[in-house]
């Protein structure tokens, strides 16, 4: 007797459930084999990125998690609140403090620590005061910065240039500010200048 669609599917479903799995912290699996997992983008076009699971260390989110700041961060849901009020992700789509966390979680360790977008955050709190499950990302992107650095994935005169760029950028809008309100005009020949200096620096690191 010929069997039954639902039977058939639950066959399936149990032979799914039997197969061996690999584990893909220790490199112990098929090379091969692939997730697509996704980037965990606010927009509806949110996109997945194949990826092996040999490739993942899903030690990551332990390690950041033992460090000072990162101890919140299994508790994330996914609610994209951090991301939508981030003054980056404002300017920069590709920057999303939730698609770092996801990936964190996934254990896409090499990928996190290698992004130039790791060095794009404002450092302003404000994503760890909005979200509902006080995850701080601010501080868990400092422990990103270290651990960077640590491995020499960036030099510690990024570190350097990217303190000395946050300090730059908060003396240029007081005085733009102050410039504002004492009805002052700012030199735009010092401006100039003082950008030009920065991006001289930053060509040289
Ligand atoms: S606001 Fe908090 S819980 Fe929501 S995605 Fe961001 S880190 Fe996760
Ligand atoms: S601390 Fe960084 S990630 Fe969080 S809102 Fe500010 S700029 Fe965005």
């Amino acid at each position: 007797m010929a069997k039954s669609k639902s039977n058939n599917q639950e066959e399936k479903k149990q032979q799914k459930a039997a197969a061996p799995v690999k584990n893909p912290t220790t490199g112990t699996g098929d090379s091969a084999q692939k997730a697509k997992i996704s980037n965990g983008a606010t927009s509806e076009k949110q996109d997945t990125k194949e990826v092996s699971l040999n490739q993942l260390d899903l030690r990551f989110r332990d390690e950041i998690a033992g460090h000072p700041g990162g101890e919140n961060i299994r508790r994330c849901f996914a609610c994209g609140t951090c991301a939508a009020g981030c003054p980056v992700t404002e300017v920069d789509s590709e920057y999303n403090c939730r698609r770092i966390i996801r990936q964190i979680l996934f254990g896409m360790r090499e990928e996190v620590l290698s992004s130039p977008l790791i060095w794009m955050c404002l450092v302003c709190y404000r994503c760890y005061v909005r979200c509902p499950q006080k995850v701080n990302f601010t501080d868990i992107m400092r422990v990103l910065r270290y651990l960077a650095v640590k491995e020499k994935r960036f030099s510690p005169e990024t570190f350097e240039w990217i303190n000395d760029l946050d300090r730059f950028s908060q003396v240029m809008r007081h005085d733009m500010v102050k410039g504002f309100f004492d009805k002052k005009k700012v030199s735009l020949e010092e401006l100039q200048s003082r950008i030009e200096k920065v991006i001289k620096e930053a060509m040289t690191q």
